[in-house]
């Protein structure tokens, strides 16, 4: 029940080509911390023409920690909070450099910038068991009834005692691929909406089986 929702949103986001889908080139591991932490406060478009100018630039993580506080504002300033969010990836980079990029949920959120949501995109991307929640993922999982939270860290706990841990990967970019084309943050399409008869907010039609990973 719970796969065939996430099949039934992953095909209609992809249908309608959501942007989470267009990225074609797969970001090393490091950029995907940097790309999270860009992407904070800040509207799926400009994150990627932020992110696709500062990797065009930077080829290497040496070549990013060796680059200048200015360099690095002038390509990503199309960001919101850009001012905060270059010293981070500049103190970022150079831990990354001297140490390694940890692999585990502990240490990555003591990194400068990483917080639980970045964490979990991370660890889900290198192929670790975590469900990144960020505002698609929460209301969206509140709209449907799967859940019911008052904050990201609450629905997290929440979709990890509901979700079998093998579909946990793929439930942030699901999500958020149905919540930048058809679970919208104003105005949902619900009319339009493959999930309707599972959704709450629309009057639940068919039950959603509980605890189908325990
Ligand atoms: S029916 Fe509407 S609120 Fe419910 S998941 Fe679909 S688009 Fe979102």
């Amino acid at each position: 029940m719970l796969k065939e929702i996430l099949d039934r949103m992953e095909e209609e986001a992809k249908k309608r080509k959501a942007p989470i889908f267009l990225h074609n080139t797969r970001l090393e591991p490091y950029q995907i911390l940097i790309a999270t932490i860009l992407s904070a406060r800040t509207r799926d478009g400009q994150t990627a023409k932020a992110v696709e100018r500062l990797f065009s630039k930077a080829k290497s993580l040496e070549e990013l920690a060796e680059m200048s506080v200015e360099e690095i504002e002038d390509l990503i300033k199309s960001v919101g909070f850009y001012r905060i969010k270059v010293r981070r990836i500049k103190e970022l980079a150079r831990i990354l450099k001297e140490k390694g990029i940890p692999d585990n949920f502990e240490d990555l959120i003591k990194l400068p910038g990483v917080g639980r949501k970045t964490a979990n995109i991370f660890l889900s991307y290198i192929g670790k068991p975590a469900i990144a929640v960020d505002t698609h993922v929460h209301r969206i999982s509140n709209r449907l009834g799967i859940v019911n939270t008052r904050n990201p860290r609450e629905t997290e706990e929440a979709l990890k005692n509901i979700f079998p841990v093998d579909l946990w990967q793929r439930i942030n970019y699901v999500f958020v691929g149905f919540g930048q084309t058809v679970c919208l943050p104003r105005k949902p399409l619900c009319d339009e909406c493959p999930v309707s008869d599972y959704c709450k907010k629309v009057g639940v039609k068919k039950e959603i089986s509980e605890s189908e990973g325990k």
